[in-house]
Order: structure tokens, then sequence, then C-alpha cells
């Protein structure tokens, strides 16, 4: 396996990665791929430098991390500006999404001291027991492409705090955005070696996986996690793995469609349904499924698809042309099975770039590709339910376990619904429950580990403890 990456890395250093802005199709610029020599110096000064990073204590790598901060603040319409030129995601969207990255990584570095201090877990006249938290050593962190700086804070965030060594390799969807991330980085001071940034696509990521390295957190698809599961295996290395999901979204006969439709709209379509824990089935009781259907098709057709870089735009593109081909090969399959379009299913006659038609799907039956895989863009398949029970089985129809969604007014049963999907996170009505100090990960197919708060802290430290004599 090492041999044959190697072989494919070897033809891919001969080339570069081109960035295409997907809402025309021009080119942004190019990205050298990182050579092989370049990825074993830099794992090389990442475990050079895991000592003196590790001792220089979470008081001191917190001050140092602010600067990092400080930076990225001030250099943060540029990011978004570029996340918009270069994957995609609506320029309005992208504002907040850097806001967000910022106010997570902010978060972090606040409350780092409240859960990686000692911890006193046992005493008694004669002994006392404390828990270390210690960092695992040098981390490979590879990300997606879908939010460019939330990527990296919820991946390579707390693993600087806690005390890890950080080589990074970002999407080669976004390789300009990675530029622009290290320049703001390096400028900030950190020791040489506590970050580094490595360039490619997964070639170049399954290299960096199989260096000396202790940990990989990895973001990005089911597919390549369970591969990156291996390789650590083999490693006996942690892996982190924040995956693909199918989210549920199940509308009771009471719930408040007023408010109801927007939420579910945001939860779909938002990043042109480009979210891992996006609504993307959706579950309506039979009462109520036409007006909904129509509601919703009302809400889509009243929407601006456009440039991404354009601040009335709610919908852009793609962030590739191939993942408008994969959304068209996945609603063909649908119709052929006999699923009907109520709006979209095609792309837009008057755009050149990867556009999709934010679409709705009835008629939806199991078999479908829809049902069973993820869809990584604006389509919403929507089937009908009578029975809780009903519901709840067609909720957990799916190998996936990352976020799900319920809807009514009913708070005991939202709860008691809540408690029988199989899923890290369930949101009732408006609540959203992404938070920095809240777990985010997956059940299933969707992951292994958890970000964020003490569980994210946690997840990356080695735990130790010491018992002394009194
Ligand atoms: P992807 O798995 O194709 O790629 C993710 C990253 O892994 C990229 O940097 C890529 O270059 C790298 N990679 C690809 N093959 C590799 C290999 N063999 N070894 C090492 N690295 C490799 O995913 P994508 O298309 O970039 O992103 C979309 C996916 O990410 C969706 O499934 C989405 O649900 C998921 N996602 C999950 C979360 C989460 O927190 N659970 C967040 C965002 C996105």
């Amino acid at each position: 396996m090492y041999n044959q990456v190697a072989k494919r890395y070897l033809f891919m250093a001969k080339n570069k990665i081109v960035s295409v802005n997907p809402s025309n199709y021009e080119s942004l610029g190019e990205v050298e791929y990182s050579s092989e020599e370049e990825i074993k110096d830099k794992v090389k000064k990442a475990n050079a430098v895991k000592k003196e990073w590790k001792e220089l204590g979470l008081e001191g790598r917190v001050n140092a991390l602010r600067k990092v901060l400080d930076k990225l603040s001030e250099r943060k319409d540029e990011l978004a500006k570029l996340a918009a030129k270069e994957m995609g995601m609506p320029i309005s969207q992208s504002k907040a999404d850097v806001q967000d990255g910022i106010n997570f990584f902010s978060w972090y570095l606040d409350n780092a001291s409240k859960y990686l201090s000692p911890e006193v877990v046992y005493e008694d006249g004669k002994v006392t027991q404390t828990v270390f938290y210690e960092p695992l050593g040098t981390a490979a962190v590879i990300t997606p492409w879908n939010f460019p700086l939330s990527n990296f804070v919820w991946g390579a965030g707390q693993n600087l705090i806690v005390g890890n060594t950080v080589v990074y390799k970002t999407s080669e969807e976004c390789p300009l955005f990675g530029k622009l991330l290290e320049e703001t980085i390096n400028s900030a001071g950190l020791s040489q070696g506590v970050f580094l940034e490595i360039y490619g696509d997964g070639t170049v990521g399954d290299f960096l996986a199989h260096q000396d390295i202790n940990l990989i957190s990895f973001t990005g698809s089911t597919k390549v996690g369970k591969h990156l599961y291996r390789v650590g295996g083999e490693k006996f290395i942690k892996v982190v793995c924040e995956l693909g999901g199918s989210a549920p979204g199940v509308v009771f006969a009471d719930a408040n469609l007023d408010e109801v439709i927007e939420v579910i709209y945001g939860n779909r379509f938002t990043n042109c349904g480009q979210m891992c824990d996006a609504l993307k089935r959706l579950i309506v009781h039979k009462s109520i499924f036409d007006e909904v259907v129509e509601r919703l098709k009302k809400k889509l057709e009243s929407l601006r698809v456009g440039n991404a870089e354009d601040e009335a735009t709610d919908i852009g593109p793609l962030v590739a042309k191939r993942q408008v081909e994969l959304l068209e090969e996945q609603v063909k399959d649908a119709v052929d099975k006999g699923a009907k379009i109520v709006t979209g299913g095609k792309r837009p006659e008057k755009l050149s770039g990867a556009f999709y038609e934010p679409t709705l799907l009835t008629n939806v039956t199991t078999d479908m590709r829809v049902w069973q895989e993820e869809v990584f863009g604006p389509v919403l398949p929507i089937v009908s339910f009578e029975t809780d029970e009903e519901a709840v089985a067609m909720a957990n129809d799916t190998k996936y376990g990352l976020g799900s969604y319920v809807y009514t007014k009913d708070k005991e049963k939202a709860l008691e619904i809540a408690s029988r999907i199989d899923a890290g996170m369930v949101s009732i009505n408006a609540a959203s429950y992404i938070n920095a100090c809240s777990p985010f990960g997956g059940y299933k197919d969707s992951g292994i580990g958890r970000e964020h708060g003490k569980f994210g802290f946690a997840e990356l430290t080695q735990v130790k403890v010491v018992a002394i004599e009194k």
C-alpha cells in the first residue's frame, strides 16, 4: 500500500493544483503540490518541536495562539471573500462562517484551562490521585473544503491548544485559501514546526498519514475516513473521524409551519446543501404533507441562484462540476425509479458555473440513491409517515448518524423521539446544536470521536493519573 501511494504520489508531483472558481469556471491560480521530501521534512520539524510545545504549558500555548486568533480576525474579510470565490459559498454565508470559526477558536482558548487543568479525581487520608491531560504528539489534520475556515478551526484548533503539533492538509478544492491561512498563521510568530501546511489531493493526505505521526484528525467522507482508520490501526495510533451524514428531519402534524419552513430551508440549503449534518431526508406527517411540499416549493422558487460573490445570492454553485454531475446521477436514479420533481431538478439555463437548481423530490422510495447515499447539494427528498414508529424507523433507515431534526410543538414528545434517533446530534424546532462547548460527531458511519468543548479536548489528549502519598 505504502509503495503504491508513493508511486501515485510521484506522478502527482509533476502537477500543480489549479484553483477554479465554481461560479464561472475561471482559473484563480495554481499551487504546487508538496513534494515527498517536503512532507517528510515537515513531519520531522513537527516532531522536533513537540517537546518544546508541550513544555510551554497550557497558558503559554494559549497566549501564543491568541496571536493567531488576532491575525485571523484582522484578515477575516479577505478570508471570507476568498472562500466565496474559491469554493462557492455565498459571500453572506462565508462571512458568517469565518466569524463562527473565529468565535469557536476564541471559546476554545478562553475555556482551555477549565477542561485541561489537572483534576483531582480521588482523595483519602493517605493519597491524592490527579488526572493530567497530556498531548499525543504530532497530529496529521486533514480537512475538506466545505467551510474552509471552520474546517481548519474545528480540526486544528483544539489540537494546538492541548499541545499537539499539527501538519495540516487542506482540501485540493481550496488551495489558495490554504495558502492565505498559512501566511496568516505564520505571521503570528508561532515557533517553527508547531503548525505546518502541506498541499495536494488525497494521495498527499495518504502519504502524510503514513508518516511518523501520533494522531490522525480527519474530517471528510466516510469512505476516506474508514481508509484512514485502517491506516491508523496499522500504526496503532488514534484516529478521530468526522464524516458524512444523511440527517433526517421529522415534521409532526402539530409543527408550527410558519417557523419550521424557514428552519428546514436553512438546515438543508445553506452552503448549497454542502454541509455534513444538513437535513438530507425530510419525513413529514401525512396530514400536512401537501402543505409542507407546497410551502417549500414556494420558498425555493423565490430564491436567487447566482455568483457566490454577489451579496444578494441565496444559492451559490456547488464546489465543482463533478459534484453537479454526481447530483444529476442521484436525481436521475430517483426519477427513473418513480420520483417526482416538484421544483428544480436541473442546471439553471443562464448560469455557466457549477450550479444546480434547488430541488424537491416526492414519490421517494428507500431503494433510491437520494435516500441511501449522502446527497451533497441542494436536493431534498420528502416522504410521508402516519405513526411515530414509522417516523423513527425512517429516520434511522440510514448508515449515517450525524445530525437529526425534529419539528413539533410537543416538547415532551420531541425529547422522547430524540432519545430514539441514532444520531450524535438532535435539533428540536429552531434550536441549533452547533456550539463550541457542545460535542459534534456521529454515530454509525458518520464518525468516531467528538469535536468541541470538554469532549473535543479530551479526545486529543493522553490521560495520565498520578497517585501521591499525603
Ligand atoms: P473527502 O473525503 O473526499 O476529502 C476530505 C479530505 O481528505 C481532503 O483534504 C482530501 O484531499 C483528503 N483525502 C482524500 N483521500 C484521502 C486519502 N486516501 N488519504 C488521506 N486523505 C485523503 O471529502 P470532501 O469531498 O472533501 O468533503 C465532503 C465530505 O466531508 C462529506 O462527506 C461531508 O459530509 C464530510 N464532512 C464532514 C464533517 C463533519 O464534521 N462530520 C464536516 C465537513 C464535511
